[in-house]
């Protein structure tokens, strides 16, 4: 007899029953056994670094938060975590905790697809049964993989040029401090554990661990963190630029913000292949979906743009952005953007978030042209000619 599912346990008397729940046709089942051969699997030496940062972090509100309520939920957390207490293996000094992020089996997070070895910490690199379980072979392969990418790293370092995926930019994000509010979100948001904090929670840029994904840009608030060569205010123009038709001249005007690493790719290659789409849109490369600022929906919506879409990576477990929750980060911020559209008697809907891969190039024809039906639906932006 063949049976799928979890097992629950195994009985031992006489006879070996084996209770196995959640089978395939969903019955719970019971088989009798003379053998039980329990596969092995292999254990990751690895340290949950975020978890480490929550454990203190629960531990620190449960003792000083002014909310009792707070302090109660914070002391269960830090209960539920205490298993990582004294875990810490490699001792970063991150503001998002002393090592690797992990997966769920405790295998280091990486955010590239083709460079395994990559963790979410510049220049630390997981390679062989440290990142993945593997053979021998497999292991030294990937040890050397590991050893060329870090020797490039060391070199683009040396030359002040990011490494993989903006390889070779030598911009880099500048803080405007004197008007930081210390709300911390940038802090949070960085992927790459670039910005510690000081006791205040004013930003510490370490340059060396940076990406230029400019996530921190998208995040600010106060728009006080911008690159030479990419900045908020210069989307921003770039939005006034287009021309914005009159209601009776019937074109919706849509403003199509695309991440450039899978997105805008997507684009070139159904262009490549022939696709047309809706010549309606204005497209706008962005770094990434996370660097997108509140302020840009505002600006475009504003000037009586009809509709914005967001084209990303796909989110979740099996995400593909390469700066790891771009466009999930951008996803949050159009929730808190929903209630402001409302407000300003705007639809909700006029803002839209499509994830997409590189290999889908064939979806992206449908996805504008859809949306420029929806819009023709909604009837044109309330806020035009004002
Ligand atoms: S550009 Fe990206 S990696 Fe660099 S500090 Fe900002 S969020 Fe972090
Ligand atoms: S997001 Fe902006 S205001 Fe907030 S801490 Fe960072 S730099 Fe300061």
């Amino acid at each position: 007899m063949m049976a799928r599912g979890d097992v629950e346990k195994i009985e031992a008397n006489g006879k070996l029953k084996i209770h196995v729940a959640n089978s395939m046709l969903g019955d719970n089942v019971q088989v009798e056994a003379d053998l039980v051969v329990l596969a092995v699997g292999m254990v990751p030496n690895s340290a949950d670094g975020e978890l480490i940062r929550e454990l203190h972090d629960s531990r620190h509100q449960a003792e000083t938060s002014e909310s009792s309520q707070v302090r109660e939920t914070s002391a269960a957390r830090a209960e539920e975590l205490l298993k990582h207490e004294g875990t810490e293996i490699l001792n970063l000094e991150y503001r998002q905790g002393p090592d690797l992020p992990t997966l769920k089996y405790g295998f280091p997070d990486s955010p590239f697809i083709c460079f395994p070895y990559e963790s979410r910490r510049t220049g630390v690199y997981a390679a062989g049964t440290v990142h993945a379980p593997m053979d021998a072979v497999q292991a030294a392969e990937d040890g050397l993989g590991a050893a060329m990418k870090a020797v490039q790293c060391i070199e683009m370092a040396k030359r002040g040029e990011a490494v993989h995926p903006r390889a070779g930019d030598t911009g880099y994000p500048d803080f405007f401090l004197q008007r930081c509010t210390q709300c911390k979100r940038c802090t949070e948001e960085c992927p790459f554990g670039t910005l510690n904090e000081d006791e205040k929670g004013t930003p510490e840029f370490f340059p060396l661990r940076c990406r230029r994904c400019g996530i921190c840009m998208g995040a600010c608030p106060e728009r006080i963190v911008n690159f030479q060569d990419y900045s908020v205010l210069m989307v921003a123009e770039m939005i006034k630029a287009f021309e914005v038709p009159e209601d009776y001249e019937e074109k919706p005007r849509i403003v199509a913000l695309m991440c450039e690493n899978d997105a805008l790719p997507a684009l070139e290659t159904a262009a490549a292949n022939g696709a047309t789409w809706n010549p309606w849109t204005r497209i706008i490369p962005v770094r990434c979906l996370g660097s997108m600022n509140i302020v840009w929906l505002a600006e475009a919506l504003s000037r009586g743009v009809d509709g914005v879409i967001l084209i990303g990576c796909k989110f979740g477990d099996d995400y593909q952005c390469h700066y790891v929750r771009g466009s999930e980060l951008a996803n949050t911020r159009l929730d808190n953007v929903g209630e402001t559209l409302e407000r300003l008697a705007l639809e909700p809907e006029r803002v839209k978030l499509v994830e997409l891969s590189h290999d889908e190039f064939e979806r992206i024809p449908t996805i504008l042209d859809e949306f420029a039906e929806e819009l023709d639906e909604m009837g044109p932006n309330p806020l035009k000619g004002f």
